[in-house]
């Protein structure tokens, strides 16, 4: 079999939401975000495990998004939408039941005249310029839109994977400032918020990447593991060229394994020459280009023949994957290919 592998570990997300959770109080609810398909690990199996382990609240980005998650978690747990009610989207939110957070007093017309009494939230706009109702825009609407009864107010950090940044303060401010005394339940922080504390907590905070094992949570456990089969070693002697457009001479007599996995799996071509990947603990430089199929590695110093090689694993998270070609481990996540296997270990 020539599918690369996929592994991801139930276990581990499970004990990152645990983790994460440990860093509010009590009071605080901790909800998990399982959007781009559970950051490209499967929205379903990540949102039925996390369900549980004690998440009681989706997030996901589009309304199409909430109908995998809703199949997992069974009817009764909440799921927002961060897209808000689009036009078009009434028949969706109302049979798989979700909540979309209304960014405009447009979108709130939308809700209230499709969906009367269904679900919503509010999403505001404190800084970040990206969704939301301005303060103005919500200062005109508040009063029909809380006289409707959200079930949730929200707002999302421009800056929180920085801590000394004063952006934080600001959009705190602000936020507190539009809020106050809204009897209405608040959620500020994703995994960065989480992580400045316990001001930013407010009644919920709404975590993706923590769960995930991605920064700026460095604690969190690793969840995936990606092991590539080796479909070919030969030897090359010095002088000799290596892939599409001789763009690797070998330096020395080398033993090359050329595995089953390339750009079209979502490893960035950009990674050409310059990524390392995994044989146990022994490192194997990628040599040449990464073409659409095939990767093709400097096996010499690894332990016997590989039958497989990770380029995710204990040895690389996807931080260190995305600091090769300065992305970051939320693009790596996502772009996993689809053809992949995935393979789900621990919670049923
Ligand atoms: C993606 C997203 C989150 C989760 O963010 P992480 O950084 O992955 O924890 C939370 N809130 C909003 C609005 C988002 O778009």
């Amino acid at each position: 079999m020539a599918q690369a592998q996929l592994h991801i570990d139930l276990t581990a997300l499970q004990a990152n939401w645990r983790a994460l959770d440990a860093l509010s109080s009590a009071q605080v609810q901790t909800a998990a975000t399982v959007k781009a398909n559970g950051y490209g690990l499967g929205a379903g199996h990540v949102a039925h495990a996390l369900a549980r382990a004690g998440a009681r609240r989706f997030f996901v980005a589009v309304a199409e998004e909430g109908v995998a998650v809703r199949a997992a978690i069974g009817p009764e747990l909440p799921i927002h939408v961060y897209g808000g009610h689009m036009n078009g989207d009434a028949r969706l939110i109302s049979e798989a039941r979700l909540s979309p957070m209304l960014n405009s007093a447009e979108q709130l017309t939308r809700h209230f005249e499709a969906l009367p009494g269904h679900p919503f939230g509010i999403q505001l706009d404190t800084g970040m310029n990206r969704l939301g109702m301005e303060p103005a825009e919500w200062q005109a609407v508040a009063e029909i839109a809380l006289s409707q009864r959200p079930d949730l107010i929200m707002s999302h950090l421009a800056c929180a994977d920085d801590p000394g940044h004063p952006m934080n303060a600001r959009q705190l401010a602000v936020f507190r400032a539009l809020t106050e005394g809204c009897g209405v339940a608040r959620s500020l922080s994703a995994t960065g918020g989480v992580l400045l504390g316990p001001e930013y907590h407010f009644d919920m905070t709404r975590p993706g990447i923590g769960l995930y094992g991605g920064a700026p949570f460095s604690r969190a456990r690793p969840v995936v593991r990606l092991a590539i089969p080796v479909i070919q070693i030969r030897d090359v002697a010095a002088g000799e060229t290596v892939g599409y457009s001789n763009t690797f001479t070998a330096p020395r007599d080398m033993r090359l394994a050329t595995i089953a996995a390339g750009y079209a799996d979502g490893i960035h071509r950009a990674l050409s020459g310059k990524a390392t990947l995994w044989a146990g603990d022994t490192a194997c430089p990628l040599v040449g280009r990464v073409s659409m199929d095939l990767l093709t590695i400097d096996v010499t110093d690894a332990p016997g023949d590989p039958d497989t090689l990770d380029l995710l694993g204990p040895e690389q998270g996807v931080d260190d994957l995305a600091d090769v070609i300065g992305t970051i481990g939320y693009e790596v996540l996502t772009g996993l290919g689809q053809r992949y296997a995935r393979r789900y270990h621990g919670a049923a």
